[in-house]
C-alpha cells in the first residue's frame, strides 16, 4: 500500500523511541538509486552523526542529524520500515540499512528515496506542499476558506497535497466517507456545515488511523503488535461489495478524475446530512 501521514507518523513516533541520540554506526545502500550520490560518500556522510530529532511533513520522514543537516526518506509505493534488534531480519528485501547500537533500521520499497540535504535545499522541497494537517497553520478557517478557492473533486482535492499534504487514496476516501460527503462533490459547493464537518472528520480519521498504527501490515520488530492495526477499521476503501459498517449496503467504487474512490451510497452525499 501507499504510505500516507497515518503510516509515517507511527513510524515517527515509535522509531523515536529506539534510535534518536546514538552514533550511526553502519550505513549500506544496497541499491545506488535510493539517493543521489554515491553510496560511500552517502555512508560517509552519516556515519558518527547522531539524530537529534525525527520530523514528519505530509508524507517525509526528516532525521535532524547533529550537524545541522537532514536526511529526507520518502518512502515509494511498496514501502515500509523495519528497526530490528542485532540479528532479528526484516520481512523483505531492504534497500538501505542503518545502525545505531544494537538497531538497525531497514527501509523497504523498490523506489524509495533517502536524500542528505541542507536545511534550505529541504525547505525548497517542502514549500511545494501545503501544510501539515496538525500544523498551526491548518485551522478550520484556513481549510474552509481554502475549500471553497479550489476547483475540483474532494477526493482529487485532498489527495493534492496542496490544501494539507500528507493524504493519499486511503484516507481520502475514509474522510469522504466519515464527513458523509462524495468523493465526486465540488468542494466549492459545499456548504457552510459540509465544510466544517469535512475538517472534523479529517482531523479524527488521522488520529485514529496514527493511533491504530496505520494500515501497512510489516511489523517494525519482532514484537510489534501495533503497526498495521487501523487496516481492520477501514470503512470504504477496497472493500467494493462489502457491506458498509453503517447500514449493510454494499459499498461501491466510482471514477473520479480517472482515479477510483470506494464509498456508500447511503451514508455519502452532495451536502453533509444534518440530524435534527
Ligand atoms: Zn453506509
Amino acid at each position: 500500500m501507499m504510505p500516507e501521514l497515518p503510516e509515517i507518523e507511527h513510524y515517527r513516533r515509535q522509531l523515536g523511541q529506539w534510535i534518536l541520540d546514538l552514533p550511526i554506526q553502519r550505513v549500506k545502500l544496497n541499491h545506488a538509486h535510493s539517493t543521489d550520490v554515491e553510496p560511500e560518500e552517502f555512508a560517509a556522510a552519516l556515519e558518527a552523526r547522531s539524530l537529534l530529532f525525527l520530523e514528519r511533513r505530509g508524507t517525509f520522514l526528516i532525521f535532524h542529524l547533529d550537524n545541522g543537516h537532514r536526511l529526507l526518506i520518502a518512502l515509494a509505493k511498496d514501502g515500509a520500515l523495519y528497526c530490528g534488534e542485532q540479528d532479528e531480519q526484516p520481512p523483505f528485501v531492504s534497500q538501505a540499512e542503518i545502525g545505531f547500537g544494537e538497531r538497525t533500521l531497514y527501509i523497504a520499497g523498490k523506489g524509495s528515496v533517502l536524500r542528505l540535504m541542507t536545511v534550505r535545499g529541504l525547505d525548497e522541497v517542502l514549500k511545494t506542499l501545503g501544510p501539515d494537517p496538525f500544523s498551526r497553520q491548518a485551522t478550520p478557517e484556513y481549510f474552509v476558506s481554502q475549500l471553497k478557492k479550489r476547483r475540483g473533486a474532494l477526493r482529487s482535492i485532498l489527495t493534492g497535497q496542496k490544501l494539507v499534504a500528507g493524504i493519499g487514496p486511503r484516507y481520502a476516501d475514509e474522510i469522504a466517507f466519515a464527513a458523509g460527503l462524495l468523493p465526486s462533490v465540488k468542494t466549492q459547493e459545499l456548504n457552510g456545515e459540509s465544510a466544517a464537518r469535512l475538517y472534523e472528520a479529517l482531523e479524527e480519521v488521522l488520529k485514529a488511523a496514527i493511533d491504530g498504527g496505520g494500515c501497512i501490515t510489516v511489523p517494525l520488530n519482532a514484537d510489534d503488535a501495533v503497526t498495521g492495526g487501523y487496516l481492520s477499521q477501514c470503512r470504504v476503501f477496497e472493500r467494493e461489495g462489502q457491506p458498509c459498517t453503517e447500514d449493510g449496503a454494499p459499498v461501491q467504487k466510482m471514477d473520479v478524475a480517472g482515479k477510483k474512490a470506494y464509498y456508500c451510497p447511503q451514508c455519502q452525499h452532495e451536502q453533509t446530512p444534518v440530524f435534527s
